[in-house]
């Protein structure tokens, strides 16, 4: 029987929580809610995360945008999928949800944008410059 000590992720309240491992047989104690004791399972067969960083953008207003892995990577892909993005960087106009690298690390899951990052106006054509942004851009 093997038992580990872990604290809940799921929200904030970080539940302490006791996992006992026996056989195929798994028990979660501390968990405050169901969430937790999911967790508590999940933890000990098949942990997971989702990666959240940043890459270069080019010609944007900012000089980097915040992305994440689309969906739970395994815990011990994480390294990989950051490796994998040391070479990545994209064009500005970036949008939220837009995919900078598609199947990172092999994962079959995607690295999307989780912010907006607008082009420089000095880098903008006349055509991608808003209406009401004109005068000010040219
Ligand atoms: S067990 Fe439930 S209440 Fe406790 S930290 Fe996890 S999700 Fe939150």
């Amino acid at each position: 029987m093997e038992k580990r000590n872990l604290t809940c992720i799921r929200c904030p309240l970080g539940c302490s929580l006791v996992v006992t491992i026996d056989g195929d047989n798994i028990d979660v104690t501390g968990n405050t809610c169901k969430r937790g004791y999911d967790y508590g399972v999940k933890e000990v067969t098949n942990p997971t995360r989702v990666v959240t960083t940043t890459v270069p953008v080019s010609d944007g207003v900012d000089l980097r945008v915040s992305c994440k892995t689309s969906g739970d990577v395994p815990k011990d892909k994480m390294i990989d999928v950051i490796k994998d993005l040391t070479e990545v960087s994209i064009n500005a106009p970036v949008a939220i949800g837009d995919v900078i690298k598609a199947n990172v690390a092999n994962t079959g899951i995607d690295i999307v944008a989780t912010k907006n990052v607008s082009k420089k106006k000095s880098n903008l054509k006349a055509t991608e410059v808003p209406k009401h942004e004109y005068k000010k851009a040219i």
